[in-house]
């Protein structure tokens, strides 16, 4: 049984009419690195998909697939107008952190005309994840 009946996983500010939790995506030791991933059916205002993105820099040998890649992988083979992506980090407390697109993400969903359907949340908000001067993705940080 959890005994720490104190902590409480932000849920994000959207409007989501399906039961949907994130306790199996939320690890403590890896969550100020760990990128959480949905697809949103804006429509119908429910959780399509969800996911959790991992950076390489814990397995070198693998290629991490960032979670804005995976998502329009799975937006683009279900062709619905309707979803949107939604990225976002939790702090070790279960608070909601904002997530930009990296260099190579945006460039991708440049790419496939996504710019405007990927978002994340700042201050208890929706934004744009897409931004001018997106940081460069952990990988490329630790090659150079
Ligand atoms: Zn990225």
């Amino acid at each position: 049984m959890n005994t720490n009946t104190d902590f409480i996983l932000e849920h994000p500010p959207i409007n989501i009419k399906n039961n949907c939790s994130f306790d199996k995506l939320y690890n403590i030791d890896s969550c100020n690195v760990s990128v959480i991933w949905i697809i949103y059916d804006k429509r119908k205002k429910l959780i399509i998909n969800k996911g959790l993105s991992r950076p390489c820099g814990f397995n070198h040998r693998k290629i991490s697939i960032h979670a804005e890649q995976k998502a329009i992988e799975y937006c683009r083979s279900n062709n619905s107008r309707n979803y949107e992506i939604y990225i976002w980090r939790y702090s070790k407390a279960g608070d909601i952190k904002h997530k930009y697109s990296c260099t190579a993400c945006t460039k991708l969903a440049k790419k496939y005309n996504y710019s405007n359907r990927i978002f994340t949340f700042e201050n208890g908000c929706k934004c744009s994840a897409i931004i001018e001067n997106p940081p460069l993705s952990l990988c490329y940080q630790i090659k150079d």
